[in-house]
């Protein structure tokens, strides 16, 4: 696996325990889809979004019942709190006090100075981070006026606006997205950015599309950037159950060597040398490996032939054939497993090593 060297020389923003930039890590992120008000669904999601890999989840705050409900939930999760804001400070205001850690919402859209210097001193007074998010599919009219389109320059040139409104009031807690449908522009727009801004970027690729296409549209955009080093923290973006952006946003960052404890399979494409039924074998073993928060490498192979000798660089593996299957650990093959015993077998098997790993 290639390690990036990852741009570590933005500015480091704290977020409830968590930092986002000055680092070699990308902080995964996620967004509810529940009503915010339904605490209790907004707590299950969020804790089932921690469960998976999840370190940073930011709910839709729509009106003051929303607003109201952040205390609860804010007590009842273990990761940070963000709360996404368009335009009402009140609202800004109840989620600072109701001890959010961050909030998204665009200075230059909240209204007069003297409502965007309440939101601030808020902010300041008790470390809340704040996401300026540009969004190609509403950047401000003078904006569209002047280039025409949405264009890198033009999202850029409205991320500058709205920082240069914190700045002035001596706010630097600042994260910033600039987020497109179309990948070739949010790319071009964070290249922008990381030349243009020290504040750390929050990477997405918006309306991606469903798990197929999303999953796609992002690894590509999303794997651009992080191949370049830029990016502190990221949202997959799909029309889905969110746990599946975590899915993808964790394997995305393992590609890069950008994430710790993540367990990854190998598995074989099939062809005609295939004697046993791989897919449903290899499927039940990665649903297992998202339990595992080990860098474990794991293998479910083909075939006997050359099953063990492209398993090799995996601790642990099954080479499936007629009936059985040859289970390998770190390229030697140990012993033969009866086909309705190789997951189970594999499953004894990571546990040992898990076990081995926390006793090291
Ligand atoms: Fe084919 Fe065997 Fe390779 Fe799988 S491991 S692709 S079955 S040769």
């Amino acid at each position: 696996m290639s390690i990036i060297t990852h741009r570590n020389n933005t500015k480091r923003v704290k977020v409830g325990e968590l930092y986002i930039g000055g680092a070699n890590e990308v902080i995964i992120q996620s967004m509810t889809t529940t009503k915010t008000h339904d605490i209790e669904a907004t707590v299950e999601q969020i804790n089932r979004l921690a469960k998976a890999g999840c370190q940073l989840v930011r709910v839709a705050c729509l009106d003051e019942t929303d607003a109201k409900a952040l205390k609860e939930i804010k007590e009842r999760i273990t990761i940070p709190l963000v709360v996404d804001i368009h335009f009402d400070y009140r609202l800004a205001l109840i989620a600072i006090e109701a001890g959010v850690d961050k909030i998204r919402i665009n200075p230059g859209n909240i209204g007069n100075e003297e409502k965007v210097r309440q939101v601030v001193e808020a902010a300041k007074a008790k470390q809340v981070a704040i996401r300026i998010g540009v969004n190609a599919g509403s950047l401000e009219k003078n904006i569209l006026q002047k280039y025409g389109k949405a264009t890198p320059e033009g999202m850029v040139e409205s991320a500058k606006f709205h920082v240069q409104i914190l700045e002035e009031l001596g706010f630097e807690d600042i994260i910033i997205s600039l987020k497109a449908s179309d990948t070739d522009l949010a790319i071009k727009a964070y290249e922008l950015a990381a030349q243009t801004f020290s504040y750390p970027l929050h990477l997405g690729i918006t309306e991606a599309g469903t798990v197929f296409s999303g999953t796609i549209k992002s690894s590509i955009g999303l794997g651009i950037l992080l191949n370049q080093g830029i990016g502190n923290t990221m949202r997959v973006s799909l029309s889905a159950d969110p746990v599946e952006e975590i899915k993808v946003a964790r394997e995305i960052l393992k590609n890069f060597g950008l994430i710790k404890n993540a367990p990854t399979l190998i598995s074989c494409p099939t062809c005609g040398r295939i004697q046993y039924n791989l897919i449903p074998l290899a499927q039940r073993v990665e649903d297992y490996l998202t339990t595992i928060p080990h860098d474990i490498h794991v293998a479910v192979m083909g075939c006997a032939v050359n099953g063990p000798g492209e398993a090799k660089n995996a601790d642990i593996g099954i080479a499936g054939g007629r009936g059985e299957g040859l289970l390998i650990k770190n390229g030697e093959i140990i012993r033969k497993v009866p086909e309705d015993q190789m997951f189970d077998t594999l499953v004894e098997e990571i546990q040992l090593l898990v076990k081995e790993r926390e006793q090291q």
